[in-house]
C-alpha cells in the first residue's frame, strides 16, 4: 500500500489544554480511513491541522513526501489537492452566493486558464449532476435546498479541484438518518470513480463501519486502537472501542 499522507506525532495545545497528545497515522492511497471518537476527542483538530486552519504545536504532516507545516507556516503548494467537507452544510454555504459561485469558489486560487476550464458551464453541469443535483440548481441559493442537498453542494465544491485527499468531518451528522445513507452512498460512488483517499471523521460507529476500510479510535487526543475495520469491529481490544461499538446496538 502506497502512503499518501503521514501525520507524525501531532500535538496541539489550546492554552493549558492538550487537545492532541502526539498522534500518528498514515493514509494509504485510495483507502477510507475512519477516525472515530466521542465529541471533544480531537478529531476536528486533526482535520483542521491537515487543511491548514490550525497550526500544530509540534509534530507534522507530510503529504506526498513534503512537510505541510514549516515554521508555523502552512505550505501546500499543490493547491486543492486536500479538500474538506464540514459537518453543517447550513453554516458552511454562504447564503448570498448562488450554487454556481459556491462550488466554483475553490478555483479562485488557480491560474486563469485552469479556472476557465474547470469553471466552464459544461464542467459545472457535469459536476452538479455527479452529486445528484441538476443544472438548474446552479443558479439558485442555499436556502432553497434541504440539508442533504446542501451537503451534496458542499461535496461538489470540495471535488471541483480534483483532490487526492478528501477529509469528511462528520459529513452526515447533521442529517436525518434516511438522508445519511444517501450521502454515504454518494461518497462511495465518487470514490470509486475518482480514486480519492478519504479521511472520514465521525462519532457514529455505525457510519464508520459502513464506509471505512481502516479505523483509528481516538480518546482524549490519543489513539487507543487502530487497524482494519473488520478487526476493530469484530475483535476490539480496548475497552473504549468496545464501549463505542456497543453504542451502535443502542
Ligand atoms: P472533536 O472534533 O473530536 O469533537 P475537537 O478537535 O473539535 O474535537 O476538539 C478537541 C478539544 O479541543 C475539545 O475539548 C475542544 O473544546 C478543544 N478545542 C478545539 N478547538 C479549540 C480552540 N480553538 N480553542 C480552545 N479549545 C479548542
Ligand atoms: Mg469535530
Amino acid at each position: 500500500m502506497e502512503s499518501i499522507l503521514e501525520v507524525k506525532e501531532l500535538k496541539k495545545v489550546f492554552g493549558e489544554f492538550t487537545a492532541l497528545g502526539g498522534v500518528s497515522f498514515e493514509l494509504y492511497k485510495g483507502e477510507t480511513f475512519g477516525l472515530v471518537g466521542e465529541s471533544g476527542s480531537g478529531k476536528s483538530t486533526i482535520a483542521n491541522i491537515i487543511v491548514g486552519i490550525h497550526s500544530p504545536s509540534s509534530g507534522g504532516v507530510i503529504f506526498k513526501k513534503k512537510e505541510l507545516w514549516k515554521n508555523n507556516k502552512y505550505n501546500c503548494n499543490e493547491y486543492g489537492k486536500i479538500q474538506i467537507v464540514f459537518q453543517d452544510p447550513r453554516s458552511s454555504l454562504d447564503p448570498r452566493m448562488t450554487i454556481k459561485s459556491i462550488v466554483s469558489e475553490p478555483l479562485l486560487a488557480f491560474p486563469k486558464e485552469i479556472r476557465r476550464e474547470k469553471g466552464s458551464r459544461e464542467n459545472l453541469v457535469k459536476l452538479i449532476k455527479s452529486v445528484g443535483l441538476q443544472e438548474q440548481h446552479l443558479d439558485r441559493y442555499p436556502h432553497e435546498f434541504s440539508g442533504g442537498q446542501r451537503q451534496r453542494i458542499a461535496i461538489a465544491r470540495a471535488i471541483i479541484t480534483e483532490p487526492e485527499i478528501l477529509i469528511l468531518d462528520e459529513p452526515t451528522s447533521a442529517l436525518d438518518v434516511s438522508v445519511q445513507a444517501q450521502i454515504l452512498n454518494l461518497l462511495k460512488d465518487i470514490q470509486r470513480e475518482k480514486h480519492m483517499t478519504y479521511l472520514f471523521i465521525s462519532h457514529n460507529m455505525a457510519v464508520v463501519k459502513y464506509i471505512s476500510s481502516r479505523v483509528g479510535v481516538l480518546y482524549k487526543g490519543e489513539f487507543v486502537e487502530m487497524g482494519n475495520s473488520k478487526q476493530i469491529f469484530d475483535c476490539p481490544e480496548h475497552d473504549y472501542t468496545k464501549k463505542l461499538i456497543s453504542s451502535i446496538l443502542g
